[in-house]
C-alpha cells in the first residue's frame, strides 16, 4: 500500500510494485491475456469474486497493468484507478459509463477536438450536451441544474492553455449533484491536485508526459474505488478499452522519471515564454503574470506548465516560422523528451469550421509549442531564429 508520507517523486519509482516468485528488482512484463487455474472450481470462484492479486483475462486486468494503476492512483490521490488504451479511451470511457439518455452533461467549449467528437457521441444517444466557456463561473452556475450527471473539462485547455478553477467548477457541480470530471493532461500529475481541489474522476493522456518519450499510447481513469470498479471498469473491459500489459509497462518506466522531466520541461518553457514576449511575440503561458488566469495557475498548479502557445498572425508567417525550426519538429504529440511546434488550425483542430476555430481563440497564426528536455538556450535560439 502507498506510503503517503513519502514524496510523489519517491512513490513514482516505488509505488504499485509487484513481485513474482523471482524477487525480480524491474517491475515485470506479463505479456500474458489469460491466467490458470488449478481447478474448475477455482475457475468458478475467481468469476465470482476476484481477489487483489488474481486476475481473469488482460481485458479485466493484468499485473502489469495494475501496478501502473495503483501508482497512478497513488500520485494522483485517488483509492483507484483504471488504465485504458488511449487518452480518448479514458474519456470516452469516463463520460459512456456514466451518461444515459435524457441526461446533461455540461462541458467547458474549450476542448481538444476528439473530446468534442465523444460529445457529439453522446448526443446521438440522447444524451443532453451544454458547453459553456470554460473559465466563466456564471456559465457553469447558469447551465448546472439539479440533477445534471457531469461537468467535464480540460483543467487547462488545448491549444490556448485557458485554465480552469477546478474548486470553483466542482462547488456548482456538487451543489447539483453532478460529477466532476476533469482531464488532466496539460496539467500534467507532477502539478496535479485536482483530487484534493474536488474533482471526481481525473483523466489522463498517459501517451504525453507520462511516458515522456512518445512511445505508446496510454490513458487512465482516476477515481474513488466505487467509480473505477463499479462504473467505469464494467463499461470499459466489456467494450475493449483496456492498455495492453506492453504499455503499461513503459509507462511504470515513464513514471520513474516523471518528476524530474516534467519540472525541467516546466523551467524551460518558463525561460522560454518570458524570451519570447521579450521579442515581442503575442505569448500564451499561464506562468507569465500577463495571462488571464495566472494567480489561478499558480494557486492550482504551482507552475505554467510545459505548454506554450503563440501567435504569428498569419497562416503563411506561422508555416515559415515552422519551416524555418532545426531542433524542435513540427509534429502534433506532446509531453516529449523532443520539443514539437503544432500549427492547430489545419492539424489538430483542422476538423472545426474556422468560426468555431476564432471563438475558441485558435488563429490562423497560431503555434503551440510542447517544450522538450533540450537546453533552454538551444531552444531559444531555434525558435526566436525562426521567428526571425
Ligand atoms: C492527447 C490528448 C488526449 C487524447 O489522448 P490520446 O492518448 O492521444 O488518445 C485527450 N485530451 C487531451 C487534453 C490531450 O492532449
Amino acid at each position: 500500500m502507498a506510503d503517503k508520507t513519502l514524496h510523489p517523486r519517491t512513490r513514482a519509482v516505488h509505488d504499485g510494485i509487484r513481485r513474482s516468485q523471482y524477487g525480480e528488482m524491474a517491475e515485470a512484463l506479463f505479456l500474458t491475456q489469460g491466467f490458470a487455474y488449478d481447478t474448475a472450481r477455482q475457475a468458478e470462484g475467481r468469476f465470482q469474486k476476484v481477489g487483489p492479486d488474481e486476475f481473469i483475462y488482460a481485458r479485466y486486468g493484468n499485473p502489469t497493468s495494475r501496478m501502473f494503476e495503483d501508482r497512478m492512483a497513488s500520485l494522483e490521490g485517488t483509492e483507484d484507478a483504471f488504465a485504458t488504451a488511449s487518452g480518448m479511451a479514458a474519456v470516452n470511457g469516463a463520460l459512456m459509463s456514466v451518461a444515459a439518455p435524457g441526461q446533461r452533461i455540461v462541458a467547458a467549449r474549450q476542448l481538444f477536438g476528439s473530446c468534442l467528437y465523444v460529445l457529439d457521441i453522446l448526443r446521438r444517444f440522447g444524451v443532453e450536451v451544454v458547453l459553456v466557456d470554460g473559465t466563466d463561473l456564471d456559465a457553469w452556475e447558469r447551465a448546472v441544474t439539479p440533477g445534471t450527471r457531469a461537468c467535464f473539462f480540460e483543467t487547462v485547455s488545448n491549444p490556448t492553455l485557458e485554465v480552469m478553477d477546478i474548486a470553483g467548477i466542482a462547488r456548482i457541480a456538487h451543489a447539483a449533484g453532478a460529477l466532476v470530471v476533469a482531464d488532466n493532461v496539460f496539467a500534467t500529475p507532477v502539478f496535479s491536485r485536482a483530487a484534493e481541489q474536488g474533482a471526481d474522476v481525473i483523466v489522463y493522456s498517459t501517451t504525453k508526459h507520462v511516458d515522456g518519450g512518445g512511445r505508446a499510447l496510454g490513458g487512465i481513469i482516476c477515481g474513488t474505488r466505487q467509480f473505477v470498479r463499479e462504473v467505469a471498469e464494467p463499461y470499459l473491459k466489456h467494450t475493449g478499452g483496456a492498455i495492453s500489459p506492453f504499455n503499461a509497462w513503459i509507462m511504470l518506466n515513464g513514471l520513474t522519471t516523471m518528476d524530474l522531466r516534467v519540472r525541467a520541461m516546466a523551467d524551460t518553457a518558463a525561460q522560454l515564454a518570458g524570451a519570447l514576449q521579450r521579442a515581442g511575440v503575442r505569448t500564451i503561458y499561464p506562468g507569465l503574470p500577463g495571462h488571464p488566469q495566472h494567480d489561478l495557475a499558480m494557486r492550482q498548479m504551482g507552475s505554467g506548465g510545459t505548454m506554450i502557445a503563440f501567435d504569428l498572425g498569419t497562416k503563411e508567417a506561422a508555416f515559415a516560422m515552422l519551416d524555418r525550426l532545426s531542433l524542435v519538429s513540427i509534429s502534433n504529440n506532446l509531453g516529449d523528451a523532443k520539443s514539437i511546434a503544432t500549427h492547430p488550425a489545419t492539424t489538430t483542430h483542422q476538423r472545426l469550421t474556422e468560426a468555431e476555430r476564432a471563438t475558441l481563440g485558435i488563429g490562423p497564426g497560431l503555434v503551440r509549442l510542447s517544450v522538450g528536455l533540450e537546453h533552454g538556450d538551444d531552444l531559444a535560439a531555434d525558435i526566436l531564429g525562426a521567428i526571425g
